[in-house]
This record gives structure tokens, C-alpha cells and sequence, in this order.
């Protein structure tokens, strides 16, 4: 089970952190994947582009391979039971541990005029959304790995009270290491509410790509044969192994090993490569949004799967609660 939030444009971050992930889990297990579109009111409260942002996130997804009729793909606010769960976990979060969250102190540094409880609660909401579904594996980038750890403190505290009916959710990535992917300056993460000209979004053009690539930031080059990389050139060389051939990737290793790389090309040769990759999925992209009624049915379809599911959650819960009067 994992989320995405409908904050902007999928990005290469959450390709690589998320989807690719949920791409591949999709043929091998059960899988829920969702648009967070409820925890976007915690940081975006004005609802005007929510509709479109939500289908274009839909769109975006299934671009990327993401296949509806394997995993279960459903919008959050369809699934009512959620708002009943979340309110259960908040009884055991503790308002200690929610104010140490790297991820709260964060917003509200950026938001100082909207520190709100739902944001506070942001990781309790998460927890609902998973084990909503009883998920042990969550494919998600390392900025997640905290709140996945707050979820399992949640869960093991609901299963010391009320009764062993959740397992215990781990953030999951098939290379084992959660993965980050910086922003092009070298600093932070790539994201959709931050810094476009350092982030590469499945919706740029080619010519857009290009000068995000190359404004990249890096160095006239090692001086001494096989350095250690600075951490922003390590980002160029991860992302060229995302989209390049291993021969490609194996030629730039070799001239950064006998300090005879020449950054320019290097990026001119990624920026090449990242348009191969990402371009034909936002065409496809622009190909599924035009066919509304295909999402909208898709939206119903994955609702359908995702309330069939949290209903029988919530039974286990209730009863386990005690909250079954007859
Ligand atoms: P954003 O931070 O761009 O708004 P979300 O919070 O919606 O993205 O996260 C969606 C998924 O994408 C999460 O699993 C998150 O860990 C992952 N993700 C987001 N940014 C990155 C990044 N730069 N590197 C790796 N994974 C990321």
C-alpha cells in the first residue's frame, strides 16, 4: 500500500522512490496504491485545482505503468472509513512525538500561518490509509522512512491494547536501500511543491529537460585519479543509471576515474537520454487525461475495490474495540 499526494506534477523523485516500485509489487502481491488527496488539505487547503491535479496524478501514474486492473488505484476521500480509523489511532499518538517529526517541523517552518492539527497528524492519517488495507510492505521514497516507523509504533500500540489484528507496515524498496533523489542544485529532495527549475516533472517538454539537465550543478572535474564523488555529482551519475545504457554510465565512471570527464557532455548525453525516457510518458499522459470517462470509471472501479476492503477492516476493528454494541 502506498500514496501519492495530488500537490502538483509527478516528478522523477516519486518515479524512482514510489512507482517504479509499485509498477513491479503490482504483479507480484496484493497492492493498494492512493491519491492522497485528503492529506493535501494539509498543506494546500484551497480545493480549486484539486480535481484537475487529482486526475492529472491519476493520468500520470498509469503513464508510468501503473496498471488499474492489477493493483487496486483509488482516490483517499472515497474510502469514508478512513476518517473512523484515523480518529481511533489519534487516541494513541501522542502530541510529543507528532511535534518531533522532521517532516511537521518542516511544514511548519515553510507555513508558519497554517500550522494545523491535520498536519500535526499527517503520519496518524498515513497509518490509517495503510493498515486500512492490513499492508505489511510500503513502497516509498526515504523521506517517508520516519513516518513508517511512527506507523508501526502506532500499530504495535493498537495491538498491545485492543488485540493482534494489524501487521506491522515496513517502508519497502526492491534495491533494499530507500532511495532519495536530490534536487538538481545538489540540495534537497526533488519535490512538487519546491524549487521547479531543480526538479524534472513527467509534464516538462524536451526543450525544458534540457535546460533543467544542464543547469545542474557541478565542478571543473576531479584532479586526483578515482576521488570520491561530491555528493551533487553522485546525483548525476544516479540519475544517468536511471535512463542510460551501461555502457554510457560505465564511459563516464571511467572518465571521472582518470579525471578526464567533461561535465558538459556528460549532462548534454543524460539530458538526451532523460527525454527518451520521460517524454513518451507524458504523451501518454496527455492521451489519457483526454479520455475522461475512462478515468472516471477507473476512479469507481478502484473505490469499489478500496471499500470492500476497508469494510472488512473496520469490522475486525470495532469488534476489537469493543465498539460493537449489537
Ligand atoms: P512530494 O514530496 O513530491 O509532494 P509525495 O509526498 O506525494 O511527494 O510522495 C509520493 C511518494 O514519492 C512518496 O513515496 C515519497 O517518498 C516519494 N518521493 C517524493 N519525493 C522523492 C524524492 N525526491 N526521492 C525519492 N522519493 C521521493
Amino acid at each position: 500500500m502506498s500514496g501519492i499526494r495530488p500537490t502538483g506534477m509527478v516528478h522523477l523523485g516519486n518515479y524512482y522512490g514510489a512507482i517504479r516500485n509499485y509498477v513491479r509489487m503490482q504483479d507480484e502481491f496484493e497492492c493498494y496504491f492512493m491519491i492522497a488527496d485528503l492529506h493535501s488539505l494539509t498543506t494546500h487547503p484551497d480545493t480549486r485545482e484539486l480535481k484537475n491535479n487529482v486526475k492529472r496524478v491519476l493520468a500520470e501514474n498509469i503513464a508510468c505503468g501503473l496498471d488499474p486492473d492489477k493493483a487496486t488505484f483509488y482516490c483517499q476521500s472515497h474510502v469514508r472509513e478512513t476518517g473512523e480509523l484515523y480518529l481511533y489511532l489519534n487516541m494513541l499518538a501522542y502530541k510529543g512525538e507528532l511535534e518531533k517529526t522532521v517532516t511537521f517541523k518542516d511544514k511548519a517552518r515553510q507555513h508558519p500561518e497554517n500550522v494545523n492539527a491535520g498536519l500535526l497528524t499527517y503520519p496518524v492519517l498515513q497509518t490509517a490509509d495503510i493498515i486500512m488495507h492490513r499492508a505489511s510492505l510500503v513502497p516509498v521514497g526515504k523521506d517517508q522512512e520516519q513516518h513508517l516507523e511512527m506507523a508501526r509504533n502506532f500499530v504495535v500500540r493498537f495491538n498491545h491494547r485492543y488485540g493482534e489484528i494489524f501487521p506491522e507496515p515496513h517502508a519497502f524498496n526492491y534495491n533494499q536501500e530507500l532511495v532519495k533523489v536530490p534536487g538538481l542544485d545538489g540540495s534537497g529532495k526533488m519535490s512538487k511543491s519546491e524549487n521547479g527549475m531543480s526538479t524534472l516533472y513527467f509534464s516538462d517538454n524536451d526543450e525544458l529537460i534540457r535546460k533543467k539537465v544542464m543547469k545542474a550543478k557541478t565542478d571543473s572535474g576531479p584532479t586526483t585519479p578515482y576521488s570520491s564523488k561530491p555528493d551533487y555529482i553522485e546525483n548525476i551519475f544516479m540519475l544517468m543509471k536511471l535512463v542510460s545504457q551501461a555502457d554510457v554510465i560505465e564511459k563516464y565512471e571511467q572518465d571521472f576515474n582518470n579525471c578526464t570527464i567533461r561535465y558538459g557532455d556528460m549532462k548534454k548525453q543524460l539530458a538526451e537520454d532523460m527525454i527518451n525516457f520521460m517524454a513518451p510518458i507524458r504523451s501518454k499522459t496527455s492521451d489519457i487525461l483526454a479520455n475522461e470517462d475512462y478515468l472516471v470509471e477507473m476512479m469507481k472501479k478502484g473505490a469499489a475495490k478500496a471499500n470492500e476492503s476497508a469494510k472488512k477492516t473496520m469490522e475486525l476493528v470495532r469488534e476489537a474495540l469493543g465498539l460493537n454494541y449489537f
